[in-house]
């Protein structure tokens, strides 16, 4: 039995960060990780999705090169070999960066293999066995495959798989309109393939506005996406280009031949094959371990950080947890949950930046709701780039004078968004933002200005923003 002052399992984005600070305070720590070094985020997740994305932009800005004036000579050709190349150099920088920090850490052991709890203090990796009264899991989450019909006779691609794909689908098929499959969908348009997106739900993004989903989807179909909301009754059955996608919309087709089929529906925690009943632990029907505003289950002695916890889904929501964790292990400091703003990006082109409450939240929760707005049309940097797409749009408490939410679709909305945030974060009156000098030309500096022309919310309902 190796006994430690803290066990992690998992090196997603809570665990290695964790691991760095409790071993830098002198304690014995020992790590688990059972494949991938640096988890979801680097090798399946958000950078290796961003590079792709990156290479998407180029194949995009080089078609519309004319635009700029710029001649392009011949059709645009896509290297799909280099453009897995190019992602997996840049993926993996980040895993064996991660790995080789974990382990050339003092006080800090790695151990590579499955862990399971075999109690609440005990957990079994292969041979080994670990104990501790300090336990923190990190196991993230995975794709969630859907019973759907005919799912188990057809080869499908799930987000980890997509990291394998070096070839052009001809037509990518790709259930489920979120954010991942909105990413996807976009990426591999640009890239060259035919895409058609399948929405369950009345439209895409659904945790969005409708005018914003509107605009979304608005941009996608002007690239040629084939988006079909109201999606129902999926199945699949083999076909001899692919596979034979059954899909019963309001309209359309009621059969896509697919040459590919992605399932984006959503995630699940890495909670099912833990030994989690062993220690004891809480969780919600679907798996999340269940958590307090400080992250510690039920269990005296045993946190969860990170998607596994259900509090959060995001790379940042995960870093978050580590930093509430070790602020109240090591700091003093009662850092919460509930302290953080919900803030997220959407990574399609344009981008969307959110924070906060959306309208329709805000209105459920305000009585004197201000809304500030404005096309993208309408803001010069967007002129200037040739990228007039979206929306900018502030929410305010018109009692507190408090900033509530912005979505900020368009050219830099995913870094702009973070102005509003600071903002929120500062609990500042929005009127310090409106007084503030912004420099020109930047989308931002039209912030102050968006401030200044705020209306109430319900006259702001009749006049949907112009997604030009
Ligand atoms: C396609 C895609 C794109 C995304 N893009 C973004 C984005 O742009 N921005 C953003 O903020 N978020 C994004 N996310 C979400 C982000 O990747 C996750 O929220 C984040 O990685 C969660 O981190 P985590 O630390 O909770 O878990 P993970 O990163 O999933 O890490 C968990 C680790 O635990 C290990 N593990 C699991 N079980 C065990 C076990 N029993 N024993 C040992 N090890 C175990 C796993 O192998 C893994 O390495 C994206 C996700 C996907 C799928």
């Amino acid at each position: 039995m190796q006994r430690h002052d803290a066990i992690i399992i998992g090196t997603g984005q809570a665990g290695p960060s964790l691991a760095g600070r409790l071993a830098g305070a002198g304690r014995k720590v020992a790590i688990v990780e059972r494949k991938f070094f640096g988890g979801t985020c680097v090798n399946t997740g958000c950078i290796p999705t961003k590079a792709l994305i990156a290479s998407a932009h180029a194949a995009h800005l080089a078609r519309r090169a004319a635009d700029y004036g710029v001649l392009v000579e011949g059709p645009i050709n896509i290297d799909m070999k280099a453009v897995k190349a190019r992602k997996d150099a840049i993926s993996m920088r980040s895993r064996t960066g991660v790995e080789s920090w974990l382990k050339g850490m003092q006080n800090c052991t790695v151990y590579e293999g499955h862990a399971r709890f075999e109690s609440p203090t005990n957990i079994r990796v292969g041979d080994e066995l670990l104990s501790s009264d300090h336990i923190f899991i990190n196991v993230g989450g995975r794709a969630v495959v859907p019973p759907m019909p005919g799912i188990e006779e057809i080869p499908y691609l799930t987000n980890s798989s997509m990291m394998d794909v070096d070839f052009l689908p001809p037509h990518l098929v790709i259930v489920g309109g979120g954010y991942v499959g909105l990413e996807f969908g976009q990426m591999f348009r640009r890239f060259g393939s035919e895409v058609t997106i399948l929405e369950m739900g009345p439209h895409a993004i659904r945790s969005e506005d409708e005018e914003t989903s509107k605009a979304i989807e608005e941009i996608l179909r002007e690239e040629g996406i084939n988006l079909r909301s109201d999606s129902e009754c999926i199945g699949f059955r083999r076909h001899a280009d692919g596979v034979a996608v059954t899909v019963d919309c309001k309209e359309g087709s009621p059969e896509v031949i697919a040459s590919h089929v992605l399932l984006a529906v959503g995630r699940r925690p890495n909670t099912d094959d833990l030994g989690i009943e062993k220690a004891g632990l809480v969780t919600d029907r679907r798996g999340y371990i269940a958590v307090d505003e400080q992250l510690r289950t039920n269990v005296p002695g045993i946190w969860a950080l990170g998607d596994c916890n259900g509090r959060g889904a995001f790379t940042h929501t995960a870093y978050n947890d580590y930093e509430i964790v070790a602020a109240n292990l090591l700091d003093g400091d009662s850092r919460r949950v509930s302290d953080r703003i919900t803030a997220y990006n959407l990574y399609t082109d344009p981008p969307l930046g959110r924070a906060g409450l959306t309208e329709v939240e805000a209105r459920n929760s305000t009585r004197h709701l201000l809304v500030g707005q404005r096309p993208m049309t309408r803001v010069g940097r967007a002129v200037e780039k040739g990228e007039t797409k979206g929306f900018m749009k502030i929410l305010v408490d018109g009692d507190s004078k408090q900033i509530l939410g912005a979505t900020i679709l368009g050219t830099g909305g995913d870094e702009v968004i973070h102005c509003v945030l600071d903002m929120m974060y500062a609990k500042a009156p929005y009127t310090v933002m409106q007084r503030a000098m912004h420099i020109h030309p930047t989308v931002a500096e039209l912030l102050p200005t968006i401030l200044g022309e705020l209306k109430p919310s319900s006259a702001m309902a009749t006049s949907a923003p112009q997604a030009a």
